[in-house]
């Protein structure tokens, strides 16, 4: 379930939970290995605040913006990524925060997750990337963490479009 390369135009069409304006003027990554990707999750070098992802969830392209959090003062040494289970060190993980598409969101209803702080989830569960910390034993196979993975970002986007 790789990821079909998208141009920035789709990219830019996709978003459904910000202005046109700003997803005019977003950011949008190059150089992204799609063949790797379940998703597609960046912050924007420009607006450090500001991050992406995009997502096919059932054959439409969902495209959400996000707000990253400060980082925490929590006596948490460590937590855990909402999306992939990849435990890593309060630095390495933020409080994402969307706002909801429909009726909610215009009343400023948001929608909260602590994630891998780069949102390379799938770069962690393939183990391009390592965290900085030793990660619990997992009995799951990489496909399987994925499939976890990609079920837990489709309903974290059925939440943000309030259709569940
Ligand atoms: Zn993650």
């Amino acid at each position: 379930m790789d990821m079909q390369p998208l141009d920035v135009d789709e990219i830019r069409a996709s978003f459904v939970n910000c202005s046109r304006g700003e997803a005019k003027s977003l950011t949008v990554p190059t150089d992204v290995p799609w063949a790797t990707r379940d998703f597609l999750g960046w912050r924007d070098p420009k607006a450090p605040g500001r991050a992406y992802l995009v997502v096919a969830h059932r054959d439409e392209l969902i495209g959400l913006s996000l707000r990253a959090a400060p980082p925490a003062k929590s006596r948490l040494r460590s937590n855990m990524c909402g999306f992939c289970g990849t435990t890593h060190t309060l630095a390495d993980i933020t409080l994402f925060s969307g706002r909801r598409a429909g009726k909610a969101g215009r009343e400023g209803n948001t929608l909260g997750t602590y994630l891998c702080a780069d949102l390379a989830c799938d770069a962690y569960v393939r183990g391009e990337r390592r965290p900085a910390v030793p990660q619990p034993h997992e009995s799951l196979t990489v496909e399987q963490r994925l499939e976890r993975m990609r079920g837990k970002v489709g309903l974290f986007v059925e939440r943000v479009l309030e259709t569940r």
